[in-house]
């Protein structure tokens, strides 16, 4: 379902059921993430998923080695690819939801950098191109599959 069939036609805000859902965005082991933690198993990283104690709750850490990783949907945290596009209608409202989640990330960000950790956001439109992405992981872990052989 696109996010603009979530409101319902001319609705000036959403009805409390697609008020509901949207409390429960934050649902466990959405495909992106399933898929991003499929890729870190294949490289080798070990991590935890999702403790509860950290700023944001990041998707994926490694306590001991202080990362984590966030696996933003492209709609809900504002990315700028297509995905992140608003709907047409009730924009004030999207753009309001939208700017208080990229606010909320931004400050989650910035607490765990400052808590030592290092922080990898990876957006859901990433994983259109796993080669690119793997890459990413790469640098991000000072990994280097041209090592391996
Ligand atoms: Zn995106």
């Amino acid at each position: 379902m696109t996010p603009a069939a979530r409101v319902g036609k001319g609705a000036s805000k959403p009805s409390p059921r697609v008020s509901k859902r949207m409390r429960s965005v934050r649902v466990r082991d959405t495909a992106p993430e399933l898929a991003v933690r499929r890729m870190l198993h294949a490289l080798g990283v070990r991590f935890r998923v999702r403790p509860t104690d950290l700023p944001g709750r990041p998707d994926i850490t490694n306590l001991r080695r202080r990362w984590c990783i966030f696996v933003h949907g492209c709609f809900w945290h504002g990315h700028s690819c297509w995905r992140g596009r608003l709907p047409k209608k009730n924009v004030a409202f999207w753009r309001e939801k939208i700017a208080s989640n990229q606010g909320r990330d931004t400050r989650a960000e910035s607490d765990l950098l400052e808590r030592g950790f290092r922080v990898l956001i990876v957006w859901q439109c990433e994983l259109d191109d796993s080669e690119r992405l793997k890459r990413r992981f790469g640098k991000f872990f000072r990994y280097s599959p041209l090592r391996e052989n």
